[in-house]
């Protein structure tokens, strides 16, 4: 990437924490291949001030990311929500398009490539969703897309679980589960991890895994590149699982071409997360 001038557009990642983030390394690859001039950073703000730092950067001629815990915010922030921030009532990307904010949910349509690379087809399918935050409601809305039959909604803090019913009240796959204990033994084609446990050294598990019935599949949208506890206890049980990198890359790629409205050089992007 040649130095940044007074001409280039800044685009950034707004959350807390940012600081494991791999969207610089996967964007500021993405710039350099397709040759615009552009930054990406990521910046640690606070719920006060993420709107005005979205929309400052917007106006700016930028754009970005935004995530936990932000996506509400950033849904009700932007100008012109898509179809997706509308259903979902969280935003993950943000731009200006004739002087006016948008903002996407690029999670909905990468989920659904994730989940389907590792599971294939889910129609029909129960699954389990720890996590009831801005991550989850895209999840949900890939699941109800994907056609799966059952979807158990397990949050920590029963007001942000009821919240995600509240925002999909009309679909009746969805349950919430108000303990751990009411789903002991029960059995699930994929258990989804949204919340945001593994992301810190110490992190306690999301759920005792070995308390449920059998799993088929385990997605935790948490990527670290040494693994997450969860995903290493899914393995050793002999469960099929991956973590969010794809959908992470997928997320990127989309949020790519709606800032540039054209393809996202994916080869590039997805070497910068692997450290090539
Ligand atoms: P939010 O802040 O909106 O939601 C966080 C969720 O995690 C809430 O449900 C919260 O529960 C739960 N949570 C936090 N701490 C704990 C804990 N100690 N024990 C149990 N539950 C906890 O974040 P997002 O939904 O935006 O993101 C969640 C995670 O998903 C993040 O790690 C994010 O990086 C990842 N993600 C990855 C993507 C990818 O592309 N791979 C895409 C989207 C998200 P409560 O309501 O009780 O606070």
């Amino acid at each position: 990437m040649s130095r940044p001038t007074a001409a280039t557009r800044v685009f950034a990642l707004l959350g807390d924490p940012v600081a494991h983030s791999r969207s610089p390394h996967i964007h500021n690859a993405a710039f350099s291949a397709a040759g615009v001039d552009a930054v990406y950073v990521a910046l640690r703000c606070s719920s006060d001030d993420a709107a005005a730092a979205l929309r400052a950067l917007a106006r700016a001629g930028g754009g970005g990311n935004v995530t936990v815990p932000h996506k509400g915010v950033a849904a009700a922030a932007v100008e012109v929500p898509s179809g997706e921030v509308l259903r979902t009532g969280a935003c993950n990307t943000f731009w200006l398009e004739d002087g006016r904010i948008c903002g996407d949910n690029t999670d909905v349509a990468a989920f659904r490539v994730a989940v389907k690379a590792l599971t294939g087809p889910l129609a029909g399918a129960r699954v389990l969703l720890l996590g009831a935050g801005g991550g989850a409601r895209a999840v949900v809305a890939g699941l109800l897309d994907e056609g799966a039959d059952r979807i158990v909604v397990r949050n920590r803090s029963r007001v942000r679980g009821e919240a995600l019913m509240a925002a999909f009240a009309t679909s009746r796959e969805l349950t919430l589960a108000v303990d751990a204990e009411s789903i002991a033994g029960e059995a699930f084609d994929l258990v989804v991890n949204a919340t945001s446990v593994g992301i810190r050294p110490h992190d306690p598990l999301p759920i005792d895994l070995p308390s449920l019935g059998n799993i088929g599949a385990l997605l935790d949208l948490v990527y670290m590149p040494e693994g997450t506890p969860i995903l290493r206890i899914a393995r050793e049980r002999g469960i099929r699982a991956a973590d969010g990198t794809e959908m992470l890359l997928e997320q990127a790629a989309a949020a790519f071409q709606r800032w540039w409205r054209r393809p996202a050089p994916v080869n590039a992007m997805r070497q910068a997360l692997r450290g090539d």
